[in-house]
């Protein structure tokens, strides 16, 4: 079988111009800014005008611990949002946007797949409206007056041994990770050991996706901690004067976007923070107008449901007031085989066998939505061209033993026809209201509480570690007032462990903390497992050596 690629698929559509699509939602075209015909910014100062309207139902689409066979949560999320538009409902999609590190690096692009995308899928890939150029100036403007501050003598005595803030770039670039500037003499900045993040994993970016608004970005871009002085005191970009400026050239970025699906149903494309040392999930902003603008709406968070829908109730609900109606877990016959330990090469040939040690990896995901969460969880089953029917009514069957609820999902390969069951099966879950959703620790709780809640809880392990400088981290953390922050895991996406090789549902491990740092503007505490990677490099042959554009302007080689 040969497949059309997902590109191929994207360029042949048919796009409607975005002026319709904003129609349809009923947005007075005072509030649409053009990027072209096929793209707008949609301007906050409409939200204060739909106050009073009621909100949409609000859908999360996550999935079980990810796996090198691709699991495909956005294309699920694209796809459930068409099948709701196909039988009738009026449906908003809202996405993160994404980043030109992994599109040039190893994962692509990430608009769906098959004939489940968001288009101008080349332009969402590619600096789409220039959001994360925007926010890679905010936070590099902080960098600039911070060093000015020091060169111009330093009257906040800040400590250049420890200063925090770095500078960011929207590329994989592994060069950059460290480094020495201000270097040439006196005249030229004060010598310093530095280092560049990945535009997505700076606290900018969490900032921008956890404001409510302008002036509620401005405080939280106040309080961020960029260093600390020689008396230890954390000195914030507040008592360098930055917030005022960096609100200035955040102010376009903060507008959601908007697109549409191949099949024309609107989608925001908004904001996208790493899902390791930040929270994973796309805007408040454009969450909270989707759900003004339509009456069912389907997100995306990061990751499996451990990292991404744990950040999703316990950050971005806790700090924004937003509750889920229902939840979809995505999985794939694939994706399970391989948590049976099945390796890549052959994922391809029939095995029960693996698929059945697999599946208690869903199984502890389904378990932790549904009582964890409170929420109501059905599973998708994301149909790959290469699964059998057995291995297909093995995973069904598994879930009905149990009562898990469960639908078989066809939109990579017939668009939102292809997902009417699972529109079907979440509506049915809505409407039944089955809904207990609750935080997974209390946040008042002291921060070492809070990280073992997570950790037995939602990992099933037995209990916490805190090793390196973690407990001096967070005695300090707790000391400048910042301990009653929700947590953010950094941990490995791989396992339901912090070890990535324990596939399937691991039991009878600890989960061992190394450090800990309180992101103050963005309003939650890291807690890393391990190093994170917060400048990734490019793969031996990057997906870059593949893209390409022609004399008119098309692009190919985009995944
Ligand atoms: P995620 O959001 O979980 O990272 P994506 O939805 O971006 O995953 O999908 C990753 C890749 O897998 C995409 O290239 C997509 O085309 C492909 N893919 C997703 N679902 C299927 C499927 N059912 N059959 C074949 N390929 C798929
Ligand atoms: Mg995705």
């Amino acid at each position: 079988m040969t497949f059309k690629s997902d590109i191929e698929i994207a360029q042949e559509a048919k796009p409607q111009v975005i002026n319709e699509i904003a129609e349809k939602l009923n947005i007075n075209p005072e509030y649409v800014e053009n990027y072209g015909k096929y793209k707008a910014k949609i301007d906050y100062n409409i939200l204060s005008q739909m106050k009073d309207k009621p909100d949409a139902k609000l859908i999360l689409v996550t999935a079980i611990n990810p796996t090198p066979a691709g699991e495909g949560k956005t294309t699920t999320t694209v796809g459930l949002g068409d099948a709701l538009s196909y039988i009738g409902k009026k449906t908003v999609i809202a996405l993160r946007e994404p980043s030109l590190g992994p599109v040039f690096g190893v994962k692509g692009g990430a608009a769906g797949g098959g004939y489940a995308q968001v288009i101008p899928m080349e332009d969402i890939n590619l600096h789409f409206t220039g959001d994360l150029h925007a926010i890679g100036a905010a936070n590099n403007l902080i960098a600039a007056m911070l060093d000015n501050h020091i060169y111009q003598g330093n009257e906040l005595d800040i400590d250049v041994r420890r200063i925090t803030w770095k500078r960011c770039l929207d590329m994989n670039d592994r060069q950059l990770r460290f480094l020495v500037n201000g270097l040439g003499g006196k005249a030229n900045g004060v010598p310093r050991e530095d280092g560049f993040d990945i535009t997505v994993a700076s606290e900018i970016m969490a900032i921008l996706c956890l404001s409510n608004d302008l002036e509620d970005l401005k405080k939280r871009v106040e309080k961020i901690i960029i260093g600390y002085n020689r008396k230890g005191e954390p000195v914030t970009a507040g008592d360098i004067k930055a917030q005022g400026a960096v609100a200035a050239l955040l102010k376009d970025a903060l507008k959601p976007n908007l697109v549409q699906t191949l099949e024309h149903t609107p989608a925001f494309i908004h904001g996208g923070p790493f899902a390791n040392i930040a929270h994973g999930c796309n805007s408040v902003m454009a969450t909270k107008m989707a759900m003004k603008l339509g009456d069912y709406v389907v997100t995306e968070a990061g990751f499996g449901a451990d990292l991404g829908a744990e950040k999703f109730v316990d950050i971005k609900c806790r700090l924004s007031g937003l509750k889920p109606n229902a939840v979809v877990i995505v999985a794939t016959v694939r994706a399970l085989k391989s948590h049976g330990g099945v390796a890549k090469a052959d994922l391809n040939q029939e095995n029960l066998e693996a698929l059945k040690k697999g599946v208690p990896n869903l199984l502890k995901h389904v378990e932790n939505v549904t009582q964890n969460y409170g929420l109501p969880a059905v599973v998708a089953i994301n149909r790959f061209p290469t699964d059998t029917e057995a291995e297909l009514m093995f995973i069904e069957e598994e879930c009905k033993k149990l009562g898990v609820n469960v639908a078989l999902s066809e939109v990579w390969g017939k668009g939102g026809a292809g997902g009417v069951k699972l529109a079907e099966e979440v509506l049915k879950l809505i409407d039944k209201g089955d809904n207990n959703f609750k935080f997974v620790y209390d946040v008042n709780l002291p921060v070492k509480e809070k990280i073992k809640a997570i950790a037995t809880k939602i990992y099933g392990a037995e209990g916490v570690d805190f090793v390196g400088s973690s407990t001096q981290d967070i005695e300090n953390i707790e000391k400048i007032g910042y301990g009653n922050l929700p947590i953010c895991m950094a941990k490995t996406q791989y396992s339901l462990s912090d070890d990535p090789k324990k596939l399937g549902r691991p039991e009878g491990f600890r989960i061992s903390i190394r450090a800990a740092k309180v992101s103050a503007g963005a309003g939650f505490i890291v807690a890393l497992t391990g190093d994170i990677m917060t400048l990734p490099g490019l793969p031996k042959v990057p997906a870059a050596e593949k893209i390409d554009v022609d004399n008119t302007g098309k692009i190919s080689g985009l995944f």
